[in-house]
């Protein structure tokens, strides 16, 4: 079995990923390259969290194409690869369908920095991409396309993608988006949020960039217009 570390890495994440309630059911799917050979690990479509083993997982090259595996793919395998393949930085993607995240997609509203500890990871923006169906290769232009050099992004009625350099690291944005929606959610409730200010937001991300690696590529080298 090729990659068998790699494989039963994104079996225990995606299982994570379940566990604590970024997905249901069969929804979401996780993928991870390794650096070396540039083969990419990603969960197959319909996967049931709870059986997965690591001999489940599918690996395929950067052009999305089965190399080893045994089921189907996730339907948003071309989606992963284009990302992997525009972003040398991170070596991750992640989908959720995180309640809270989501709800931002919804409303189509700017998603606010309200902690310190997002603002590490997320920086001064995570932007969202207009509805389209996804699975197709349009949808995996326009998510590649918004996304840019940012580590999450919102997809329009929709649900939520993170990319990160490591399985850890992607896990914790992850988070890092979820408990700043909820937390934002609860304190509309309570009172008037209050930002963290803008510069103070892009220096902790500098500070996460510079500490974890994952350095934001030009504008020109994602391909945004
Ligand atoms: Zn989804």
């Amino acid at each position: 079995m090729l990659l068998p570390e790699l494989r039963t890495e994104v079996v225990r994440f995606a299982r994570k990923m379940y566990e604590s309630q970024l997905v249901h059911a069969t929804q979401g799917n996780l993928s991870a390259r390794d650096p070396k050979s540039g083969l990419i690990c990603i969960t197959p479509s319909g996967a049931d969290y709870q059986l997965l083993t690591a001999e489940d997982i599918v690996v395929v090259d950067e052009q999305a194409q089965v190399v080893e595996g045994k089921w189907l793919p996730s339907l948003e395998t071309p989606l992963h690869t284009l990302v992997l393949q525009r972003r040398r930085d991170i070596n991750c993607v992640m989908h959720t369908h995180s309640p809270y995240a989501s709800a931002f997609g919804v409303v189509y509203q700017r998603f606010p920095m309200i902690l310190a500890e997002s603002a590490l990871c997320l920086g001064d923006e995570v932007p969202i991409a207009p509805y389209q169906m996804s699975g197709t290769p349009a949808f995996a232009e326009l998510v590649a396309n918004t996304l840019g050099h940012h580590s999450a992004i919102i997809w329009g009625n929709h649900g939520a993608m993170l990319v990160g350099v490591t399985l850890p690291l992607t896990f914790s944005i992850a988070h890092a988006l979820e408990d700043s929606a909820k937390v934002y959610t609860i304190a509309r409730q309570l009172g008037t949020p209050v930002e963290l200010p803008a510069d103070e937001v892009i220096k902790l991300h500098d500070f996460w960039v510079n500490h974890y690696g994952q350095k934001a590529l030009t504008q020109e080298a994602v391909g945004e217009a």
